[in-house]
């Protein structure tokens, strides 16, 4: 069965949708009260957040939209030190999708909720014309357990950590819309118990991102510049998987411009950064998690800013932010 403009009506059929399709998937005490807006327990201060998620295809190796639409979500509200609680989501449905593509995307997102233990309590659909697509947009809600934790927060003397290996989001995805066979799958993940698990630690974290649309490289620069500092990367020390590797080598693909969807970036004082290695490595998805670098200098000077790499044959190389516009319809 499939989509048509009447599901989006307003009438007995976006009822029957909500019933047969978004209850069924994602029901919980709040959500199944189906009021005007949830009414939510928090505590203390909140961290909000909202991103849309369009890629393209909808299904990939390692994941699809439904579980990157609460991933995504979920690690932006993590790496800001909060636990996230309460999720919503609006779906806009090209008319022509299928019922069961549709079940197929809902069921990933409940899945992936039950992973974070983050509820899905309010939602909206609209039916477009179209092809057949779905887009999604989650909004979330976490309560803050350490404020301050920000990317205008990381100071000389600081190790960067990076919770994985990069790029596998991009090639993952790449490799699926040029029709290469190959075993890379996507990262996509919730990274929200690594990053729960340090704070219990109490690892001091200055400043954390996920890296996503981008790449590493454009992370550390933001860093660099909000920070005023200037950030030493060394190449060596850079987790990439051998398949990932070689992608990139016959694509001329470079790792630290590559999406990923299940990694973060974490600077951390020197004397807490062996810990938090090892706390992370423990997790279940950072256990290729590295020490790649370190933040050398707080000066303000402009060109003692930005970042730098120690290339492999102990060269050194301007890292600079991604220009232009990459992978479309990556996330
Ligand atoms: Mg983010």
């Amino acid at each position: 069965m499939q989509i048509d403009m009447s599901y989006g009506s307003g009438g007995k059929q976006t009822s029957d949708l909500i019933q047969e399709v978004f209850l069924d998937a994602f029901h919980n005490k709040i959500l199944d009260r189906m009021e005007d807006a949830a009414v939510l327990e928090v505590k203390g201060k909140i961290a909000y957040t909202t991103d849309s998620f369009v890629v393209t295809p909808m299904f990939f190796p390692g994941g699809d939209i439904g579980k990157l639409a609460v991933c995504g979500t979920v690690n932006d509200l993590s790496v800001m030190g909060a636990v996230p609680k309460y999720l919503t989501a609006g779906f806009i449905l090209e008319e022509g999708v299928s019922l069961e593509t549709l079940k197929r995307v809902t069921a990933s997102m409940a899945k992936a909720a039950k992973e974070a233990k983050v509820q899905i309590v309010a939602g909206d659909t609209k039916v477009v014309e179209g092809r057949g697509g779905i887009y999604i947009n989650t909004s979330g809600i976490g309560e803050v357990i350490k404020s301050g934790i920000s990317i205008s927060n990381c100071r000389a003397g600081d190790l960067v950590l990076l919770s994985g290996n990069l790029g596998e989001h991009h090639a993952a995805i790449l490799s699926s819309r040029m029709g290469i066979e190959n075993s890379i799958h996507s990262d996509c993940a919730p990274l929200n118990s690594m990053v729960l698990k340090l704070l219990e630690e109490e690892i001091d974290i200055h400043c954390m991102r996920d890296v996503t649309r981008g790449g590493l490289a454009t992370v550390l620069n933001e860093a660099a510049e909000k920070s005023g500092c200037r950030i030493q990367l060394t190449e060596e020390a850079l987790p990439v998987s051998k398949e990932v590797k070689g992608f990139c080598d016959i694509l001329g693909l470079d790792p630290l411009y590559m999406a990923n969807e299940g990694k973060l970036l974490a600077v951390i004082p020197e004397k807490q950064a062996e810990r938090a290695l090892n706390i992370m490595k423990a997790s279940r998805y950072g256990k290729n998690a590295a020490v790649i670098g370190r933040v050398t200098e707080g000066l303000s000077e402009k060109q003692t800013r930005g970042v730098v790499m120690t290339t492999a044959l102990k060269g050194t190389r301007r890292i600079d932010v991604l220009y232009g516009e990459g992978l479309p319809r990556i996330c």
